[in-house]
Parts: C-alpha cells; structure tokens; sequence
C-alpha cells in the first residue's frame, strides 16, 4: 500500500474549476447532451473539437494511403505516420526518442498486447523459462500470454505461466512476492500501470527491482496514458501498449511501444497493409491536446472526482466499493483512486442498477469489467472520469445513489 507523495484531494476541485470549464466545453458530445453524464471514460474517452478538426481536415485536404505515393497527399500521409510514431515517443518520455526503440500502431491496447505476445515472445522464450503475469487484471494482458504458451507447445517448448502475486489488502502488486518467485528463468514479467476496476496505481516503478535488470517488463497503460504522466524514462520497461481511444483518439487507435534492448527487436510480423490514417492523424491530435491540457492536471481532477464520489458513498451500508478499503476514508493518507471506483449494491444487482442510473442519464459500465481468472466473479458498476467531467455530475451520481 502506498502512500501518495503529492496526496490529490477534494480540494484540487476548487483550484482546477476554471481550467476544467474551459476544457469541458471542448467536447461537443458533452456539451451537446447536458442531462446525460458519461461516466464511462474507462472503456473510451470522448473526442475534443481539435481532435474532430484534425480528422475532418485530414480528410478533406490529404487523404491518401501512406508509404507508397510520389505525390502530395501521399507524402503527406506517409509523413504523418511517421511523424506520430516520434510523437508517442515523445509524449511517453521516451528517454532517447526512436533512436533504438519503436512505435507500431495498433487498434488498442488489445491488439497491442497480443502483438507482443504473437511477434516477439515466442522468439524470445525457450524450452523451461517461466514468465509471471496478472491474472486479477484486465483479461487482455493475461489471455494473449497464455495463447503464446499454448502455441510454444504445440512447438515442443514448454513454458510456466506465473501468477503475479497481489497484496491481499490494497489489491496492489506484492514486489517482495514476486521477488521470491523470480528465478534464472524467468524470462518475462506482464503487469498493468493503472487498474481498470479498483482504479489503483500498481506502483509500478517498484517492479523492476524485484525482477533485476534482465527481464523483460510488458506494461499494459491502457488507463494512464491520457489520464495521468507517463514517463518511461523513470519506468523501466521494455514494452508499454495503451489504447488511444481511451487517450481521447478515434476508435480503433492505439500503440505499442519497444525499448528494444532487451532479447530481440520488436518487429510486428505479417503483411502490414494500410494504416488507420485517420485513426493516426486523430492520435497526433490528441496527444498534443492532453500535453496542452496537462497530464498531471488531469489525474488531480479525475482523481478528485473519484475521491467525491467514495467521500459520498463513505459510510453507505448499501454499497461495497471495490479495492482497497483503506483508502475510502476522507483522511486516508493511501493513495486514492485514479479516476475509477466501481461498487456494488448489496441487494440491487449491478446489472438492474445500471438500468436504473442510464434511465436517470448517468452512463456506466455495469458488468465483470473483462477481468482475468483471478479477478472479481461477480458484476459491479463501475464510474469511470475524465477531465470533462464535473463534480456537479458526481453529485447527480450520488443524489440517485443514496436513495436507493
Ligand atoms: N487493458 C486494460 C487495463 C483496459 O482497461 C482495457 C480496456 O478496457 C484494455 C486493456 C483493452 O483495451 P482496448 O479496448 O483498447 O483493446
């Protein structure tokens, strides 16, 4: 359980309302449905008017196919691409942008995590070695790896897939645990930078010294890229996959990125074909609306929002939040939720209670959140944030709540 070193609290509501408005009114969707509150951002963020522009423009003054064109908008496609690849790097901190590592777009965090497993773990792995991965998070970091090891069988090289152990209380990873599981051939390490359900930062940073430096580290930041600063140069991995749908892009968009210096290069095999341009022009759109926006103003806001909602549900003997407990109290001194908290009624299910939110214009997610084998068994309804929402929503949220 951690502390936070810069605690985000209620209080960041006051100080960021006048930059938050003027943010909020960037995004059409939003602005143009006021009774409806998306509280959903966790599975897909809503698109700023920059970013719309962005796409309409691209399509009305460039529309080619990229890298094989002598003419205008061809060339200015091709350059587009690769262009936004240098700009990811750039907006993840890479520590020497592109130089050694590389940027290969995908249609989320998904197929990002299945690349990996499909193109260069099966090249990296050998008869015996062991690799560690998270089974109570999203199932898309946990499915592609078991995959890889069932195709390394029918190779003749078998595999141990490892179950990345969790503090029991926090819901966080266990470093120390995992340090005892480590042996000379574990050969790969899949974790998960911000959760999906319990809205926990994993501390990730903590991971590498439990593993030494020689194991490759595959983050999946589906939920902190767009919602909080990134920075690779201070994590040490090797792969980070994220979604830029979620990160304020067009859907189907989405990266992963490769150090490339530990086991063999990243090279994404099969034919490649064209490119999701749109998507990419979308991505360079967002990525320079969030650094403008501000990455940490962001995460204090969401989470913000977050700890309004938990504060109001605080002492509800109708609802389980889900996560650490510890971190419910209004003074805890744990680190609070990234923008995300999902609960459950203890005698509506989540199921009927997510009809009866939507029917009140508030849109959550109520279901198993993709969880892996270890995950959650039953439904819950999860709010997800994000700068464009408004504390006046989690109080619409709440005021429903509360009477049920
Ligand atoms: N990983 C996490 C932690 C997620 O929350 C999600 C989406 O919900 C995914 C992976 C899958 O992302 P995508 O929808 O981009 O495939």
């Amino acid at each position: 359980m951690t502390m936070h070193e810069e605690r985000c609290t209620v209080h960041d509501l006051d100080e960021l309302q006048d930059w938050q408005r003027e943010l909020r009114a960037q995004f059409p969707i939003v602005t143009g449905s006021p009774d409806l509150a998306y509280l959903d951002s966790a599975a897909t963020s809503q698109k700023p008017r920059a970013v719309l522009d962005t796409v309409q423009r691209y399509l009305t003054t460039a529309n080619a196919n990229a890298g094989r064109g002598t003419y205008t908008w061809a060339n200015a496609t091709t350059a587009l691409v690769e262009r936004t690849r240098a700009r990811v790097a750039r907006f993840l901190g890479d520590p020497a942008p592109l130089e050694r590592s590389g940027v290969h777009f995908t249609s989320g965090a998904t197929e990002g995590l299945r690349a990996v497993a499909r193109d260069w773990l099966p090249h990296h792995l050998r008869d015996g070695d062991e690799i560690v991965v998270p089974f109570a998070d999203h199932q898309a970091n946990a499915l592609p790896w078991l995959e890889a090891r069932d195709l390394l069988a029918q190779r003749g090289v078998r595999i141990t897939v490892r179950e990345l152990p969790y503090e029991a209380a926090s819901h966080d990873y266990d470093p120390a645990a995992l340090a005892d599981l480590v042996t000379e051939r574990t050969a790969f390490l899949a974790a998960t930078h911000v959760h999906h359900v319990y809205g926990a930062d994993m501390n990730v940073h903590r991971l590498r010294a439990a593993v030494g430096p020689r194991v490759p580290i595959c983050l999946d930041a589906a939920q902190s890229v767009g919602h909080l600063p990134v920075d690779l140069g201070a994590l040490d991995v090797d792969f980070l996959v994220f979604s830029g749908h979620k990160a304020m892009a067009l859907p189907g968009t989405g990266a992963v990125w490769a150090r490339n210096a530990r086991g063999p290069g990243f090279r994404p095999g099969g034919w490649s074909g064209t490119p999701n341009t749109c998507g990419i022009a979308s991505l360079e759109a967002a990525l320079d609306w969030l650094d403008a926006a501000g990455p940490d103003r962001i995460r204090r806001w969401a989470t913000a929002l977050a700890a309004r909602l938990t504060d109001g549900l605080y002492g509800a003997e109708a609802y389980e939040v889900l996560g650490c407990q510890e971190s419910l109290a209004p003074d805890s001194a744990v680190q609070r939720r990234e923008g995300i908290v999902t609960f459950r009624h203890r005698r509506i299910s989540s199921n009927d209670l997510g009809f009866v939110l939507a029917s009140h214009g508030l849109m959550v997610r109520a279901d198993g959140h993709c969880q892996g084998r270890a995950g959650e068994s039953e439904s819950s309804v999860r709010v997800s944030l994000h700068v464009y929402n408004t504390p006046e929503e989690i109080d619409r949220l709440l005021a429903v709540l509360l009477t049920l």
